[in-house]
């Protein structure tokens, strides 16, 4: 068994419907992924080379797609438990139709709810396209199942920060509270390596550019990239990122990486390696200007709002 070295990020289905303002998935102007399933053979023969040549122990599902819209979910949960490994965790925004009582009760460990909202009005402001009714009935559901199977799953409501929702922290962190969610508030990012450079360069699409001005917390971004301006190395290296096809990805930040992807099945575990060591064309910019370093950064952060508005220097309360 190699060292417990890396970890693993796996994209069970490459598309995504909410939209986000900030997600390069609704970015026009970058090529996206094609649309499409990850194949219960592709996620055999990926989770067996995870755990047996890479030592993964823990695996994420979701990156810029919603894991939830894939039919055999639990399928592929239940594939990546069976080789062994140990933890898994899944990201969703909830817009997607699923058996939840099926969720709960499979090897998840962990489900990490996305929001940026507590009403429709707000939430859809950043998860554009988010379907809001939906995204109730599954979460009623999901606390139905978990009382049905108390401490079979563990769930997160990851709480998007951003100046628009600062007047809805309180109703979320009740929210929490009442279905015993954990609650997780951490500061909404602008959208991965490209929207950093392309906010840098003056190239985001005008709505996208305003969207962040007025409503993500730049003095936080701003004070995170500067304090990791020239790193040199990336955390990067240590994720093997699975796509729906089985290519291997060289981040999770950076959308283009899409196109440089390797055959993550069929190609030697030294040739897999080196692609993760080598940098991608993106890197020296990205590491030189502190982006990387701001990626990876902890963003958490649970205070209310007022101190948050007193630290920075902003009215945000409405
Ligand atoms: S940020 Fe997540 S929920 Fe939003 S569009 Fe991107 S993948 Fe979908
Ligand atoms: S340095 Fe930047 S572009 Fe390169 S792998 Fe790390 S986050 Fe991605």
């Amino acid at each position: 068994m190699p060292p417990l070295r890396f970890v693993a990020t796996i994209e069970p289905v490459s598309t995504c419907p909410v939209n986000c303002e900030t997600c390069p998935v609704s970015r026009r102007d970058i090529e996206q992924p094609k649309a499409r399933l990850m194949s219960l053979g592709v996620a055999g023969a990926a989770a067996a080379r995870l755990k047996h040549e890479f030592g993964v122990n823990y695996a994420a599902f979701g990156n810029w797609g919603e894991p939830l819209l894939h039919p055999q979910i639990v399928e592929l949960l239940t594939i990546f438990r069976q080789v062994g490994i140990g933890t898994l965790y899944l990201t969703s925004s909830l817009s997607a139709r699923f058996d939840a009582e099926a969720l709960v009760t499979s090897p998840l460990n962990y489900l990490d709810i996305s929001l940026s909202g507590v009403t429709a009005e707000i939430y859809n402001m950043a998860h554009r396209h988010g379907d809001w009714e939906r995204i109730q009935e599954n979460i009623a559901a999901i606390v139905q199942a978990r009382s049905r199977h108390p401490g079979a799953l563990k769930v997160g409501l990851r709480w998007h920060r951003y100046k628009h929702n600062e007047h809805q922290f309180e109703a979320a962190r009740e929210l929490a509270r009442q279905h015993d969610f954990e609650f997780k508030p951490y500061f909404a990012h602008m959208g991965g390596v490209d929207a950093l450079h392309d906010y840098e360069h003056g190239t985001l699409p005008e709505s996208k550019r305003r969207f962040i001005d007025q409503n993500v917390f730049l003095e936080f971004v701003e004070r995170t990239i500067a304090a990791h301006v020239g790193g040199s190395s990336c955390s990067q290296s240590k994720n093997l990122i699975v796509h729906s096809d089985g290519r291997l990805l060289h981040c999770c930040a950076l959308m283009s990486s899409h196109e440089s992807g390797i055959d993550f099945l069929a190609l030697p575990a030294k040739v897999l390696q080196a692609f993760k060591d080598s940098p991608n064309p993106s890197c020296g910019e990205c590491l030189a200007k502190g982006w990387a370093g701001f990626m990876h950064a902890n963003k958490d952060d649970a205070r209310p709002p007022h101190e948050v508005a007193a630290e920075f220097g902003v009215a945000i309360a409405r």
